[in-house]
């Protein structure tokens, strides 16, 4: 059997709409099914394989990664990979082919990390300066109580059924009153009430952007943000995040590729924690106003300050009409009752909305309730201050101590706000290879190369100084103070590294 042969007759289109590790997948799949390739034939190396059909690496490696998820090949390590023996895998695994069911996914090349992030085991002990999580011991759930117990509950029982999609109505007048404070005024009707701000996302995503359309986004950003609009197919332009925004880049963009929109968190940003000038927002609304550029604003941390307050929204300085705003009660109040908002013209409300009756109709009553009723009672200010102080002094202890345990190993400026310190790392080893020492020393962080598109390598990470109290994260720090200072700890090289695309 000329392997080569059978394995240079695959067609594999750059055309085609399934991406191509997909089809190269696919291919190889039916060769396995019908026997061309037999039982414990070994398959060419990654490299060999890609150098044959004229794909890179990457779509070797992941068609590969796919058919051994689907039990048709396994991997023997040091050896190479090999067709499986398909008698024995059918009758250890379900008689369904689901993958081949599945319609095309786009594979991000920020998959692998999420999942050697994911793979990585973490001790119980660990501290996690990972994710982007508020405290749990601040959830006020005093508040939530109150609002629960209160005769302000609605006594129509209609209001307990199916509602608006748009979402409870109450709420959105009592947001649109509340938002008014800061300078953003719009009617009920232009609110859409969203199951968190991720949703709001990949509702504007779906209404707005087809394969190959452009966009722009700041580089870094936010993870969810580049795989909503990566999954999509757009094409995406970064604009280097910095303290000035690079106005002549954007306008070469808005020239060359009249791009839909421009997805932007302008206020404590995340990972960056940085804060774009009142001028840049003046002079981005002018641009984007002359060139009709739809901005996406996604604001979840501009009430949670520890200095100064942040400049005015892009929303409340919109001239054009074209910014839509997304708001989030996830940082601020707690993530579990998954309510946010999109605040922007009427026609994209009620074309969002129509996006969203085909995920869940509408989002939860009680949480929309509860939340009208906090609104309406005020009792979000004074948990805000509360948790405006006592972040603050999280940060500071973060900082204290990334001086005293990583001066030499990490740079950073200290944010205003939010909630993440975004360091750029000094050290021979990568950040990814830093996340397996950090998980047997008890300490976890996100590295900069998930904020970027196409994954681009990087020596930053993020570290979330929220979820723990100061003397857990002083402990989180000390550690990593120790993965940086030593070389990597007891026997723990990456075990998911081999192979893989990017790390
Ligand atoms: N946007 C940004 C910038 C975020 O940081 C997050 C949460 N990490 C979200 C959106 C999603 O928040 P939500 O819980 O409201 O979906």
């Amino acid at each position: 059997m000329d392997i080569t042969k059978i394995l240079g007759g695959l067609r594999i289109a750059p055309t085609h709409t399934a991406p191509l590790y997909l089809q190269l997948a696919n291919g190889l799949a039916a060769k396995i099914q019908d026997s061309t390739l037999a039982a414990g034939t070994k398959l060419p190396p990654e490299r060999e394989l890609a150098k044959l059909l004229e794909v890179s690496r990457t779509t070797s490696i992941n068609a590969y990664r796919l058919l051994e998820k689907r039990g048709l090949v396994i991997t023997k390590v040091g050896s190479g990979t090999y067709v499986n023996d398909l008698s024995i895998t059918n009758q250890q695994t379900t008689a369904m082919s689901w993958e081949q069911l599945f319609t095309p996914q786009y594979q991000s090349p920020l998959s692998s990390i999420l999942r050697t992030l994911i793979a990585t085991p973490t001790a119980n002990e660990t501290i996690s300066l990972a994710a982007g999580m508020p405290d749990p011991a601040f959830y006020p759930l005093n508040i939530i109580e109150k609002a629960l117990t209160s005769n302000k509950y609605p006594s129509d029982a209609a209001d307990y059924g199916y509602i608006a999609t748009e979402g409870y109505l109450p709420l959105r007048h009592s947001l649109a009153n509340w938002q008014g404070q800061f300078g953003i005024h719009a009617t009920a009707d232009q609110f859409l009430i969203v199951s968190g701000s991720q949703q709001g996302l990949y509702l504007i995503v779906k209404a707005f952007i087809e394969p190959q359309d452009y966009v722009i986004v700041e580089s870094p950003t936010y993870l969810g943000a580049i795989q909503s609009l990566e999954a999509s197919g757009a094409r995406i332009l970064t604009l280097p995040s910095s303290d000035r925004l690079n106005l002549e880049l954007l306008e070469d963009y808005l020239i060359r590729y009249r791009p839909k929109l421009m997805y932007t968190i302008p206020t404590f940003q995340n990972p960056t924690g940085r804060v774009m000038s009142l001028q840049d927002r003046q002079e981005l609304i002018r641009l984007a106003a002359h060139y009709r550029l739809v901005i996406v604003e996604d604001d979840p941390y501009s009430l949670l300050y520890y200095g100064q307050q942040p400049p005015a929204s892009l929303k409340s300085l919109d001239t054009y009409g074209g910014v839509i705003y997304l708001g989030t009660f996830s940082k601020t109040l707690l993530p579990g009752l998954r309510t946010g908002w999109v605040t922007a013209a009427q026609p994209v409300i009620n074309r969002l909305a129509q996006e969203k009756q085909h995920v869940d109709l509408h989002s939860n009553n009680l949480s929309q309730m509860i939340l009208h009723i906090c609104l309406e009672e005020d009792s979000l200010s004074k948990h805000l201050a509360f948790v405006r102080s006592e972040y603050k002094k999280r940060r500071d202890a973060m900082v204290h101590a990334i001086r005293r345990y990583c001066n030499d190993y990490m740079e950073f400026t200290i944010p205003e706000g939010g909630f993440y310190i975004w360091c750029t790392i000094n050290s021979p080893a990568s950040t990814t290879e830093l996340i397996h020492r950090a998980a047997a020393a008890g300490v976890s962080f996100v590295p900069g190369i998930a904020f970027y598109t196409n994954g681009t390598r990087s020596n930053e990470i993020r570290l979330c100084f929220v979820t723990h109290n100061e003397d857990l994260l002083k402990e989180g720090i000390r550690r990593m103070g120790r993965i940086l200072t030593s070389g990597a700890a007891n026997g723990t090289q990456p075990t998911h590294t081999a192979g893989l695309p990017i790390i």
